[in-house]
């Protein structure tokens, strides 16, 4: 049995998005920018629809808040640099927390080195900032304030529409990262009142390198891509056009199944969580329980094992998953996550995630619950740490 849990990583492009991305690849081939000829024209106006379709699937007031990027990285850099570049008259501190995805946390190390200041927030034990923490921490300097919506290892829904209102109430720039959240939960930039959210496409079934910046019309960011006037000469390039066709259409499918989805998915996790609980001693839902978690997401650390070598048995049965978030994989540290939600590290090393879709079904769920028990106990049998706990 092939069981893919790794939707946190990466999802499955959906048929119809494919379908909707295929005619930019064939007879509409021409560039949006060429308005002289038909095929050109035809190219402007299918852009212009995306773009439409993308502002109303998350609730943006005005189409030209949409800006399509390369991926959730290129939008998250541009939203950081930008505003840093941008606003750099008014002060340079900037806030964030520490669990963050490396393309924010990385972006402020960076900007670090050029004259930034940056507060990386502590969070609880669950992965939870407040509001409260986000208040005390603006300065008379800070100009950007940008934290997650979702976290993409352990699952923690941040407070998302109480920090926009104190950085409103302060005036300061707020910026999301939605990437994950988005087709796990209701996005309505509107409501949330952020001034900037990133997404990307292959993490709601679309595909792989394209994302979307929302610049909130009054929001001063730098240009990204020097060039020609796409993206209203901000992000220059010649546009992805089956790349955002395909988003557009996977972010509409998202948005009109989310209740059904997110019931799913919950139900999957849920079953996961209880599975797992039941049949294996010496271990930790890492996240929160149930309020605040994303819907598709568990993660567990297992005492006395290794991540990657779960992985590996996982993986001969068929099963992928993931230990820490992928891009980090590769590298020996422990999740940075999983450090600031205070594991120690040898608990830190033995962390599985898995992260199910609305295409997950109940005896993949059971195939998982039965496989892995005997992997950790195998694991257990020959780590000499555990050896001393049996008896
Ligand atoms: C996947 C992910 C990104 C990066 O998106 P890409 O399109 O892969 O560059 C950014 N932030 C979060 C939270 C993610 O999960």
């Amino acid at each position: 049995m092939d069981v893919y849990m790794d939707n946190n990583a990466t999802t499955a492009l959906r048929k119809e998005a494919l379908d909707a991305m295929m005619p930019y690849y064939t007879d509409i081939y021409g560039n949006a920018s060429s308005k002289f000829y038909r095929v050109g024209r035809d190219a402007e106006q299918a852009l212009y629809k995306m773009r439409e379709s993308v502002a109303k699937s998350i609730n943006a007031p005005n189409v030209n808040e949409i800006y399509f990027t390369g991926s959730g990285c290129e939008a998250d850099n541009w939203a950081v640099k930008g505003a840093a570049m941008a606003n750099r008259k008014k002060g340079n501190h900037i806030i964030t927390t520490k669990i963050e995805h490396h393309a924010i946390l990385n972006t402020c190390e960076y900007l670090e080195k050029h004259g930034f200041e940056v507060t990386y927030l502590d969070v609880d034990e669950y992965g939870f900032v407040t509001p409260e923490q986000v208040e005390a921490a603006i300065k008379d300097t800070t100009i950007l304030i940008t934290i997650m919506t979702a976290n993409n290892e352990i699952g923690t829904i941040e407070p998302i529409k109480e920090i926009a209102e104190v950085a409103k109430k302060h005036k300061v720039i707020f910026h999301t990262d939605a990437v994950q959240a988005i087709g796990h939960m209701k996005i309505d930039v509107k409501e949330l009142g952020v001034d900037m959210l990133s997404l990307s496409a292959h993490k709601f079934h679309g595909p792989k390198g394209v994302g979307m910046l929302y610049i909130r019309n009054g929001i001063r960011v730098d240009n990204l891509i020097h060039g020609g006037g796409q993206e209203r000469g901000k992000r220059a390039a010649t546009e992805n056009l089956a790349g955002i066709a395909g988003m557009a259409k996977a972010l509409e499918i998202a948005v009109e199944n989310i209740d059904k989805n997110t019931e799913h998915c919950k139900k999957m996790r849920d079953r996961l969580i209880k599975g797992i609980r039941e049949n294996i001693p010496y271990c930790r839902l890492n996240g929160p329980e149930d309020e605040g978690r994303m819907c598709n997401n568990v993660n567990f650390s297992f005492q006395y094992v290794e991540g990657e070598s779960i992985l590996m048995m996982l993986d001969m049965n068929g099963i992928a998953a993931s230990s820490g978030s992928a891009c980090a994989s590769g590298s020996l540290d422990p999740s940075h996550v999983l450090i600031a939600i205070g594991l120690p590290h040898e608990i830190a090393h033995g962390s599985l995630r898995l992260s199910v879709s609305e295409d997950t079904t109940e005896e993949e769920v059971d195939y998982v619950i039965e496989t892995l028990p005997p992997i950790i106990q195998r694991l257990r049998d020959m780590s000499p740490l555990y050896e001393g706990v049996e008896k």
